[in-house]
C-alpha cells in the first residue's frame, strides 16, 4: 500500500514541479492536481484490465483465466492477478480431483449388479443406475428429478414409500412383468443424509424359482415316499394284529415288498439325480462302446417285457456300425436304460419296440428308441423332462416309475453336450432321441 502512496506522490510532485517551472506557485497547484488525476487514471485503467480479465472466467468447467494469457500488469495490481491466478488454479485442482472421484464411484456404482437409485428428501430421483433404470423401466436421464411415486405404480411400493418403516425389504413386480414370465424385484431403501434415501432394487426372480422348485421337489418327495411308507405300515400292522394263514401272510409279504422296491427305486433315482448335478463333467478319455451299451440294455429290456406283459414285445436292437461314446459309461447307460424301459412299460404287450443306434453324417452318433405305444399329446411333450412329471400317473405307477426317468435322461445328455429330442403323437408310437456331438463319437476301428 505505501508503494501505491509512493507512486501517487511521485506523479503529484512530478506535476507539480512541471508546474512551478512553467507558471511559479499557480501553474504549482495546477502541476500537482493534474499530476494526482493522471495517477487516478493509470491506476484505473490497470484495475479495469484486471476485472475484465477475471469477468473471462465462466465456470468451473472451463478455466479460461489459466487456459488465457495473462495481463501484464504493474505493482499492486499485477500482484493481486498473479495471486487471482494461483488460487485459482489450486481452486480447479481440487475441483477436478473431486469431479474426479464423483466419476470413479458413480462407475463403481454403475457396475453394480444391483439397482441403485438415489431420492432426495421429497422422493424425486437425484441418480439411477443403468440396473435400476432396467428393473423400473425408467430413463435415467429424462426421469431425473421425477418423483418416484409417479415412475413405479405399485401398490405395495406405494405404502412401503408411505409407512416409511425401511427395516425390511419389499417384492414388486418387475419392469417387463407378465402372467407368463413373472420377473420379482427385491427393493430396499435406507435413509442418509439429510432425509435422502438410498433405493436398492435386486432381481430375485431366478432366486423365487429355485425356491418355489424347491418347494416342490420336497413336497413330491414327501409325496412319493408316503404313498408306499402308509401301505407298508398299514401291513405290518395287519401282520402284527391278525393271525393270518399262510398264503394271506406271503401276499401281504409280497405287496410289502413291492411298495419298500418303490421306495428303493425312487431313492436311487433321486441319487442319480443328485450324483449327475454334483460331479464334474465328464471329460472326453473314457470311451463307452456302444455295443456292450446295446448288450446291456436288451437284456434289461427282455426281462422287464416278460415280467410286465405276459406275451412280451417285440424289440429290435440294431446297434448299427460298432462306436464308441466319450462320456461315462455308467451315465450313458442309465440314460439309455430309461428310454427303453420306459418304452417297455408304456408300450402294450406284444408291440413293437426299436432301439438303434447310427452315425449321422456330420459325424454325430444318434440313439433312438422307437415304440408303438399309446405316444403322447403335443401339450405334454415340453414338460416331460421335469421332475414328477407324468401324463399317465397310474400306468406310471403301475409299471414302478418314478417320475424321475427322464429328467435323468436329460441331465445326462446336456453333461455330454448331447441333446433329447422327442416326437410323438398320440395313438403313433413315440420316438426318444438322444444325439452325441461329433467330437464324442469314434468308429472302433479309429480307437484301435
Ligand atoms: P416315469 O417314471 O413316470 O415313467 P419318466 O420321467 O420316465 O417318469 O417319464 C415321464 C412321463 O412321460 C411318464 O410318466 C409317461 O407319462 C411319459 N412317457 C415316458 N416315456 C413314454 C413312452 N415311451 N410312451 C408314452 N409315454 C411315455
Amino acid at each position: 500500500m505505501i508503494g501505491r502512496w509512493i507512486v501517487c506522490a511521485a506523479f503529484s510532485l512530478s506535476g507539480g514541479a512541471i508546474g512551478w517551472w512553467l507558471a511559479s506557485h499557480e501553474g504549482m497547484a495546477w502541476g500537482l492536481l493534474t499530476g494526482a488525476t493522471a495517477w487516478q487514471l493509470a491506476d484505473s485503467f490497470y484495475a479495469r484490465r484486471l476485472l475484465n480479465w477475471l469477468r473471462s472466467e465462466q465456470s468451473n468447467e472451463t478455466p479460461v483465466l489459466m487456459a488465457g494469457p495473462q495481463p501484464r500488469l504493474p505493482g499492486v495490481w499485477g500482484e493481486a492477478a498473479d495471486r487471482v491466478r494461483r488460487l485459482l488454479k489450486n481452486r480447479h485442482e481440487q475441483y477436478r480431483e473431486s469431479q474426479a472421484r464423483l466419476d470413479e464411484f458413480l462407475e463403481a456404482l454403475q457396475a453394480s449388479p444391483n439397482g441403485v437409485v438415489l431420492l432426495d428428501d421429497e422422493g424425486r430421483i437425484e441418480w439411477c443406475n443403468q440396473t435400476a433404470a432396467q428393473h423400473f423401466g425408467f430413463d435415467a436421464r429424462r426421469d431425473l428429478q421425477q418423483h418416484i411415486a409417479n415412475l413405479v405404480r405399485d401398490p405395495a411400493f406405494n405404502a412401503y414409500m408411505a409407512a416409511a418403516s425401511f427395516s425390511q425389504e419389499v417384492v414388486i413386480p418387475g419392469n417387463f412383468n407378465t402372467p407368463a414370465r413373472p420377473v420379482k424385484l427385491s427393493v430396499h431403501v435406507h435413509r442418509y443424509g439429510k432425509e435422502k434415501k438410498l433405493l436398492l432394487s435386486r432381481d430375485i426372480t431366478a432366486l423365487e424359482q429355485a425356491e418355489a422348485m424347491r418347494r416342490d421337489f420336497v413336497a413330491n418327495v414327501s409325496h412319493e415316499i408316503r404313498t408306499p411308507l402308509t401301505v407298508v405300515a398299514g401291513f405290518i400292522e395287519t401282520l402284527q394284529n391278525l393271525p393270518l394263514k399262510k398264503p394271506d401272510r406271503d401276499r401281504y409279504l409280497a405287496l410289502m415288498a413291492q411298495q419298500s422296491q418303490r421306495m428303493q427305486t425312487l431313492v436311487e433315482d433321486l441319487l442319480t439325480l443328485s450324483r449327475l448335478e454334483g460331479s464334474p463333467l465328464p471329460g472326453a478319455h473314457e470311451w463307452t462302446p456302444t455295443a456292450s451299451l446295446f448288450a446291456q440294455c436288451e437284456q434289461e429290456a427282455r426281462a422287464l417285457s416278460s415280467v410286465i406283459s405276459p406275451r412280451g414285445h417285440q424289440l429290435v436292437f440294431d446297434a448299427g456300425p460298432a462306436c464308441e461314446i466319450a462320456g461315462i459309461q455308467r451315465e450313458i447307460c442309465s440314460a439309455l436304460s430309461n428310454l427303453v424301459t420306459n418304452a417297455v412299460r408304456y408300450t402294450p404287450q406284444a408291440g413293437l419296440i426299436r432301439v438303434s443306434w447310427a452315425r449321422l453324417e456330420d459325424g454325430r452318433g444318434e440313439l433312438c428308441v422307437r415304440d408303438s405305444g399309446p405316444g403322447i399329446a403335443a401339450e405334454h411333450l415340453p414338460r416331460l423332462t421335469e421332475r414328477f412329471y407324468r401324463v399317465d400317473r397310474s400306468r406310471s405307477r403301475e409299471t414302478g416309475g418314478t417320475g424321475l426317468g427322464l429328467a435323468i435322461v436329460k441331465h445326462v445328455a446336456q453333461r455330454h453336450g448331447a441333446e433329447l429330442r422327442i416326437k410323438s403323437q398320440v395313438g403313433q408310437g413315440s420316438c426318444f432321441s438322444v444325439t452325441f456331438p461329433a467330437a464324442r463319437v469314434r468308429a472302433v476301428s479309429q480307437a484301435a
